[in-house]
This record gives structure tokens, sequence and C-alpha cells, in this order.
């Protein structure tokens, strides 16, 4: 059942319970009250009656000294006709409950005049021929006899009233129950709104479309729900693009390490084949040899690279506190024999939290490249300084610099701008990429500042 038709069973059966429950409670005390009033009523006319009664016993003639039974019927039915409309209903018994006179009508049994004895008044309600009377009984003390009287009005109106009071409430409850599921329909389908559209991006999300989002249109729990299921979406949206560019990525580094492992060893096939297939020359066969070897060397470079890069992404880097002035003087020693392109090295002193072995890879490689890109009379300019946030280390070159367009690709796996130059550098495309995966363990990445001709700079920060 949908939760919206849930919403309006619950709010119909919690209204037809108030409505009934307030309208039997209202009705019945509209009821007690008019009762209790004309029971009032009736007690106050049988005090009135019997003191008339009382009354006329006074002008009994003095030669009865206790008032006879025929007084008795005389005075009743004067006081019978005394009613409003059609007279009233009473009855007069004897001092031992023996009827003496009792109006035409009067139905009622005996039972409350057995109960009523001289010094109390009583009454009841009873029905009697599909009619409602309070029946009441009183003492009367006349000349020396006590005498009871019993008076029956009619009260059916008071009933007939309720009956109508409960019949008016039970139609009453049903069109406000009609027209409170009416209303409540619309309020329910307004409320679950929010719930739809949840419903509705799940279904699109699931079908594949990632993109999709539940519309945000209330600030309630329900808002805030769907505000958190699209935030939940834009993370998994997010995660699920990063995914799909590692799966390209790594097609891409698959396709390239293949390209780049064709070329060495169909070379080195090739050669091979010659070497074994024909007899060559010793010029030839040292030649071919030389090949073989070269390219086998650049093979062996390659899959040391590519350990590198496998161990930079899955090491735990052990950082620690070091100075840069033990990294700038082991470059220096390194590249102390390198004169063509002329390499100048300054620093500001510091300590920076880094793994510096890592951080002497990425330089090498940097200036390597810097070297690479130079002419022979060239000037490589290797800079530490502290800045805002850390220590900036960068390798600038005034060499061939790099087209825009292939910046932001050159730290992709086997990338290489000018495939032959770099080979014939000895060059795979592997260096940057190494550099990047270290960086990331330093929380940092490579900046690339280039200009075609104009020559390059490469920094970094260590934070
Ligand atoms: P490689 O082993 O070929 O040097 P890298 O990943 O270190 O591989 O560099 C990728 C490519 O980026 C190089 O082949 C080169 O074309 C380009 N490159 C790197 N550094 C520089 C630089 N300082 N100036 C010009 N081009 C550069």
């Amino acid at each position: 059942m949908k939760f919206s038709i849930k919403l309006v069973l619950s709010t119909m059966i919690v209204l037809a319970l108030a409505l009934g429950f307030s309208g039997f409670y209202f009705v019945n005390y509209v009821f007690e009250t008019s009762l209790e009033r004309e029971v009032g009523q009736a007690l106050d006319e049988s005090s009135i009656l019997s003191f008339a009664f009382e009354t006329a016993a006074l002008n009994v003639p003095l030669k009865y000294s206790v008032l006879p039974d025929s007084v008795v019927e005389e005075i009743a039915s004067k006081l019978e006709m005394g009613g409003q409309s059609g007279g009233r209903l009473l009855r007069i018994s004897d001092e031992e409950k023996n009827i003496l006179y009792t109006s035409s009508g009067f139905t009622a049994d005996e039972g409350l005049l057995v109960q009523t004895d001289q010094h109390t008044k009583s009454y009841q309600v009873i029905r009697a021929q599909n009619n409602f009377y309070v029946h009441t009984c009183v003492s009367i003390n006349a000349l020396n006899r006590i005498l009871y009287l019993e008076t029956m009005k009619d009260v059916t109106g008071v009933f007939t009233e309720r009956a109508l009071g409960f019949s008016l409430y039970r139609k009453v409850t049903v069109v406000m129950l009609l027209t409170g599921m009416v209303i409540m329909l619309f309020i329910a389908s307004f409320l679950t709104k929010p719930i739809r559209l949840l419903t509705r991006a799940t279904q699109n999300m699931a079908a594949g479309d990632y993109a999709y989002r539940a519309r945000q249109i209330s600030r309630d729990e329900l808002g805030q729900l769907t505000g958190d299921f699209n935030r939940m979406a834009n993370a998994l949206e997010e995660n699920i693009c990063k995914l799909e560019e590692e799966i390209e990525a790594r097609e891409e580094f698959m396709g390239a390490f293949a390209h780049e492992l064709k070329t060495p060893l169909t070379a080195i096939i090739g050669y091979a084949d010659m070497l074994r297939s024909h007899k060559l020359d010793e010029e030839k066969s040292i030649m071919s040899a030389n090949y073989i070897y070269t390219e086998g060397k650049r093979l062996e470079a390659m899959s040391f690279r590519l350990l590198d890069i496998i161990v930079a992404k899955q090491e735990e880097a052990q950082m620690q506190e070091a100075p840069v002035g033990e990294l700038f003087v082991y470059l220096r020693e390194m590249f102390a024999e390198k004169k063509e392109p002329e390499i100048r090295f300054s620093h500001e002193e510091a300590v920076v939290r880094m793994e510096a072995n890592l951080i002497k890879t990425v330089l090498v490689n940097l200036i390597d490249n810097a070297c690479k890109a130079s002419e022979a009379d060239g000037v490589v300019e290797v800079t530490g300084q502290r800045v805002d946030g850390g220590y900036r280390i960068a390798v600038r070159d005034y060499g061939i610099g790099i087209p825009e367009a292939e910046q932001s690709k050159i730290v992709k796996a086997f990338y290489m701008v000018d495939k032959s130059r770099a080979r014939s550098k000895n060059g795979a495309g592997l260096g940057l990429a190494l550099c990047a995966e270290i960086l990331k363990i330093h929380h940092s990445e490579l900046q690339i500042e280039s200009k075609e001709g104009e020559g390059s700079c490469f920094s970094f920060l260590l934070p």
C-alpha cells in the first residue's frame, strides 16, 4: 500500500475516533442535562400537587375526623384535571399502599410505590408503550391519613432529541470524514512529493544516469534527506568518474607500454635474426650486437623505471625532517661532471619534512629533462626558497619548451612530446610519471610553466 494512502487512512481512523467519541459525549451530555431538568420539574410538580392535595384536604367538612376515600378520589380527580394538555397522570394510594385512585393511562407498576415510605421522595425513569416517563412518588399528610401520590411526566421528547442528535452527528461525521479524506489526500500527496522525487532519482541513477539529482522542494527532514542524498550522489558520481578515468588511464598505459616494448623488441629480434641467418662481416656483426645491446639496455632502464613507479605508488613514505642543504650538496656532487649545459644551484636554508631519497629522484629526473631540452651552451637553474605554505623547489631551463597543449599530458606514463628526440636521448616517457607519484606521497604536485622555444620551469611545493 502506498505511504500516502497509509497516511490518509491513519488520519481517517484518528479523525473517526475523535469525532465519534466527542459526538457521543456531547449528545449524551445534552441529553442528561435535559433529563435532569425534566426530573427536577417532575419532582417539583409532585411536591406542588401534594401541597395542593393537603390544602384541599383542609376544606373537608368538620364532621370527618379522618379523610374518607370518597374525598380522596374527589380531590384527586380535580388535581388530575389541572394538567396542561389532556390532564395529569396520577395515582393515589393509602397508608397500606392500596390504590385509591388511578388516572386513565397511568401504566407504571407499583415497584416505586413499594420502595417509598412517608419520609422519602422517589422517582424513576420508565418506558411505557414506546414513551418515556418520569415516575415520581411522594407521601401526603392529609387529615390524619398518610397517602401516597404518584405522578407520570412524559419525557419522550428528551429521548427523541437524543436519537435525533445521534443521527445528526452520524451524518455530520460521515460528511466530515469524506471531506477530510479528500483534503488529506491532497495534503498527503503534497507531503510525500519529496519521497516520490527521491524514488525517481534513485531509479534513474540505478538505470545509469549518475548525473540525475532529486529536486529539493522543502526544508524539513525530507528536504534534508534529499540534500544528503544529492551529496551522496555527487560523491558517488565523482568516485565513478575517478574510477572511469583510472580505467581509461590504465588502458592508455597498457597500450603505450605494449607500444614501447614493441619498438626495442622489434629491433632486437631483427638484428638477432640477421646475426643468426646471415654470415655478416665483423663490422656489421659488431653494429648488430651494439643495437641489440642498446635496445636491451633501454628495455632494462624502462623496466627499472616502471618498477620505481609501482614501488612509489605503494610506498608508505618514511617522512623525516631533513635540511634542504643536504639535498643541494648531493645534487651538486651528482652533476659536478656535467659542464654542458651549465647547472646553477641556489637555495635558502630550511628544514623540510620529506623522504629525501625520493625527492632526490624527482630532482635528478627534472634536471636530466632540463639538460636534454637545453642547448649545449644553455643554463639550467635549480632553486629552493621558502614561500607561503612551504618550501618550493624549481628547475628552470631556457631550452625548447613544451607546447601548451602537451603540458598536461607529459606526466602520463610513456608520453613523449617528440618521440624520436626523446628516444634518441634514451627517454621512455616515464620520468615525469615517476615524479608525479613521488610528489603525490608528499601531498604535492608538479607545476609546469613553459613556453615553446623559450624554456620551461618545473616546480613543486613541499608543505
Ligand atoms: P623521458 O624519459 O622521455 O624524459 P619524462 O616523463 O621525463 O620522460 O618526460 C616526458 C616528456 O616530456 C619528454 O619526452 C619531453 O618531451 C617532455 N619534457 C620533459 N621535461 C621537459 C623540459 N624541461 N623541456 C621540454 N620538454 C620536456
